[in-house]
């Protein structure tokens, strides 16, 4: 079930600010509030989905569309698209997901470093 009162949820009806990247019909990006690297920033689907599993069993096709295409829309606005980023989904209990809420990490701005840590 997704949980109306999660913090992005809130970003989207407006109740809480966030630092604008991008926006459109179907996304909305924005930088994280604590980032890990130079350049962090959030892209976040406006419908109500709590993860990937859910986007996919029940995201239309436009949807889904407009959110991969927004990556790469987020990346050339951010300046990063030639030098290279990384996005991330924590998705779950085992993946890290804190925010109920699906999200793609977008890091860049310099070398992210290896793709995990092994603890
Ligand atoms: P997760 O661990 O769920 O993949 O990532 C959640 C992310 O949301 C974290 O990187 C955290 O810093 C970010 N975050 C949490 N609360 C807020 C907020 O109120 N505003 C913004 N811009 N980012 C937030």
């Amino acid at each position: 079930m997704y949980d109306k009162n999660n913090v992005f949820a809130k970003i989207l009806r407006g109740e809480i600010p966030c630092d604008k990247i991008y926006e459109d019909k179907f996304v909305l990006a924005f930088k994280d509030i604590n980032p890990q690297t130079r350049v962090h920033v959030l892209l976040i689907p406006k419908g109500f989905y709590k993860d990937m599993n859910d986007f996919s069993d029940h995201g239309t096709k436009e949807e889904i569309a407009a959110f991969l295409n927004a990556i790469v829309k987020v990346v050339d606005i951010l300046g990063i698209k030639n030098q290279g980023y990384r996005c991330i989904n924590n998705n779950g209990n085992d993946g890290g997901q804190e925010v109920p809420h699906l999200h793609f990490h977008i890091l860049g701005g310099q070398k992210v470093g290896k793709m995990v840590s092994k603890n």
